[in-house]
């Protein structure tokens, strides 16, 4: 550790309870999908008063479809219906999405990107830090014990909505460059200071900054990476949300058999064979590795108990491992393999009635490429000198904002940030107080190296 590190290191020391506040704060503004532009700005004065050049952009939408049409999703809002409304046969266009009723999700409108500069004094590397500002909704409010806007401390955690995922990391973003800037860390490279708006259900504000020309050398993306401060996320799945619509031919019970045939054919006796197809491609593709875990989420069909159901339909998510391909060729590969499932049956019925399927979302998998590591081993190095801990690699299940720096930027990116990823989502969501100061710290160790 040379001197300027150390200066890093007592500067997280001397300031924990101001970050500790600053999270706080932060937690306590409501920021739930489709709702950032507050705590946009309020991110935005702190870093401003580092010295970084801020500037508020709101993800452009046309342009995103335009150069990433496999990938790109419609803008969401988290609430209750407006979440993920349009369904595709194939791959979602601007023009559906410009053409469907959903006017609020046309637009990225009042939910800009906060983009931070501060230019190195030349000749050194590039680093993007990236974070997402929104979160999930609230849930079951009656089933929280803290307040989710309250920010409350117990037992060295602090509980509210978006405190680990990833208020926590933002705040560390932010802990980070305040040490750098405050000890007047040299920096050779430049740094760009990331907050994203709807990494929650589309990642579209991350792939807007693609869209909008923003490159570095390397990416940082401080989800919670895992307690500790020890973890290392070096790639993520993907996921791919689908719906199948079967068809049934209703009639009363008393004439489902005619002439010692089935004349009233319900579609939930065909869903079943959906079923058992969908389930035979997940179990032939996870006979060695987990390649995809297929949900069976939600099935709704009939009317009455003595009629044959006229429709069937059956919701789900197919999560996949980034083997099974990254970026859109994963996406196009897992959506054809789910399509050829749900058509084709060995059944008359369904082969003279084929099941609809349609899309509903898509998350593209990443894995960091094996030529592009440095950024990786900076980060290990630095958890080992800050930590005196070996550090620990793996990947997420589900889709992060990293995929979309990796895959349609062709920036190196990995995930690193504080606290448990397991808290996410949850109920009385909460950080571990001692993971986000460890991550501060890990974190500006890391950007100085990387940019001296
Ligand atoms: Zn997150």
């Amino acid at each position: 550790m040379d001197k300027i590190e150390q200066q890093l290191l007592q500067y997280v020391d001397d300031h924990k309870e101001e970050f500790i506040k600053f999270l706080g704060d932060l937690v306590k503004i409501n920021s739930i999908t489709g709702y950032e532009k507050k705590a946009q700005e309020f991110v935005r004065d702190r870093i401003k008063g580092y010295g970084f050049e801020t500037e508020l952009v709101e993800p452009d939408v046309k342009k995103m479809f335009e150069m990433f049409p496999e990938v790109a999703q419609v803008p969401s809002i988290g609430e209750e219906g407006l979440d993920m409304p349009l369904m595709t046969e194939d791959k979602f266009t601007y023009e559906q999405l410009m053409a469907s009723p959903y006017d609020r999700l046309k637009s990225y409108k009042d939910r800009p990107n906060l983009i931070g500069k501060l230019k190195g004094k030349g000749g050194g590397k590039s680093l993007i830090i990236n974070g997402h500002i929104d979160t999930v909704p609230v849930g079951d409010r009656s089933k929280w014990t803290h307040d989710p806007f309250g920010s409350d401390i117990k037992d060295g955690y602090l509980y509210g909505r978006g405190a680990v995922d990833m208020k926590g990391g933002v705040a560390a973003m932010v802990g980070a460059v305040e040490a750098l800037t405050a000890i007047k860390a040299p920096l050779a490279g430049d740094l760009m200071f990331q907050t994203v708006v709807n990494e929650e259900h589309a990642g579209g504000g991350a792939l807007g900054n693609i869209a909008a020309g923003y490159k570095a050398d390397a990416a940082i993306v401080a989800e919670p990476s895992g307690p500790g401060g020890n973890v290392i996320l070096n790639g993520n799945g993907g996921g791919v949300y689908w719906e199948v619509r079967i068809k049934g031919h209703e009639t009363h019970a008393g004439s489902r058999w005619q002439n010692n045939k089935p004349f009233g054919i319900s579609a939930i006796e065909k869903a079943a064979l959906v079923v058992d197809s969908l389930i035979s491609l997940e179990k032939g593709l996870n006979k060695d590795k987990t390649m995809m875990s297929l949900c069976i989420g939600t099935i709704k069909g009939g009317t009455y108990a003595t009629a044959t159901a006229a429709e069937c339909v059956i919701n789900g998510v197919a999560y996949f491992s980034p083997d099974l391909g990254t970026g859109k060729d994963g996406i196009v590969k897992v959506k054809k393999m789910l399509k050829d499932a749900a058509l084709n049956v060995d059944d008359a019925w369904l082969r003279a009635n084929p099941p609809v399927i349609k899309f509903q979302h898509y998350d593209d998998a990443y894995m960091l490429p094996a030529d592009k590591q440095e950024i990786k081993r900076f980060t290990e190095d630095a958890i080992r000198d800050v930590l005196g801990k070996e550090p620990v690699i793996t990947q997420l299940g589900g889709g992060c904002d990293a995929r979309h720096f990796g895959n349609q930027g062709g920036i190196p990116a990995i995930v690193y940030g504080p606290g448990d990823i397991k808290m996410a989502h949850s109920t009385d969501e909460c950080i571990n107080l001692d993971d986000y100061i460890k991550g501060i710290k890990v974190l500006a160790v890391t950007i100085y190296r990387w940019c001296k």
